[in-house]
């Protein structure tokens, strides 16, 4: 249960634009409402976001994507009620969990001071066969740095002591919640926030405008079988761990 005596902050590290409202767009809504102060936090610069099949991608193109793909990035969080969005602009499709990229989030965690951490999976779940598009390598990248920058590094000053130097000292996350995970245990009931999330998922027309209706008719259809184990209209699953 909700300890009310933890401050309402939340990060969320994701890979790439509309990642965060694809995974769990309606809880971040849901807890924007109940007056948590929501931190998003996009690792790469989203510069591959264009078609899979493109035979002429130059440096030009994948800035002006870069421009786009941020741009829908912020009217969606806006939709969501998140309080900022950061990018981390680490070159899209070629994200590793680093020991930089676990630096720049430890800096981030330390700065916010978030009781939660909402990341994606590092690991692969095989089930349902269609999630193979889920685990992404970027974001296995993404899931494995933020994994590893909430425990030990976040919490453990003597990891990253350069960090000591710039103000930002040890902070314990208290609960972390991976989406796409082999097993997840947790649900978040969604039903008063799936329009919220679906709106939200619009403002990524680049992505998303050409085949809009099919992909709200999937996601509606995903969001109810995950309630539907739990008596709930709509629902996003989680691992989620306590910090103890
Ligand atoms: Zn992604």
């Amino acid at each position: 249960m909700e300890n009310m005596e933890l401050p309402k902050t939340a990060l969320v590290v994701v890979a790439h634009p509309d990642d965060a409202e694809f995974g769990f767009g309606g809880t971040l809504a849901k807890w924007a409402r109940d007056g948590w102060d929501i931190v998003l936090v996009v690792c790469t610069d989203a510069s591959g976001g264009g078609p899979d099949d493109a035979r002429d991608v130059t440096p030009a193109a994948r800035n002006a994507i870069t421009v786009i793909r941020k741009a829908e990035q912020r009217a969606a969080a806006r939709v969501l009620g998140l309080k900022e969005v950061i990018f981390l602009d680490q070159p899209d499709g070629l994200l590793t969990p680093s020991i930089e990229l676990r630096r720049m989030i430890v800096r981030l965690i330390r700065r916010f001071k978030p009781t939660r951490l909402l990341c994606q999976s590092p690991d692969r779940a095989w089930k349902p066969n269609y999630a193979i598009g889920r685990h992404h390598s970027d974001h296995l990248a993404a899931g494995a740095a933020s994994i590893t920058a909430m425990y030990p590094s976040a919490q453990n000053g003597w990891d990253f002591p350069e960090l000591l130097q710039e103000g930002l000292f040890p902070h314990k996350v208290r609960e972390l919640y991976v989406v796409g995970a082999p097993e997840m245990g947790h649900y978040e009931d969604i039903s008063d926030t799936l329009d919220i999330k679906i709106n939200a998922l619009r403002e990524h027309a680049s992505q998303l405008a050409a085949n809009f209706e099919g992909i709200e008719a999937r996601v509606r259809q995903w969001s109810a079988e995950n309630g539907k184990n739990h008596n709930v209209a709509a629902a996003e699953l989680f691992s989620k761990s306590e910090n103890g």
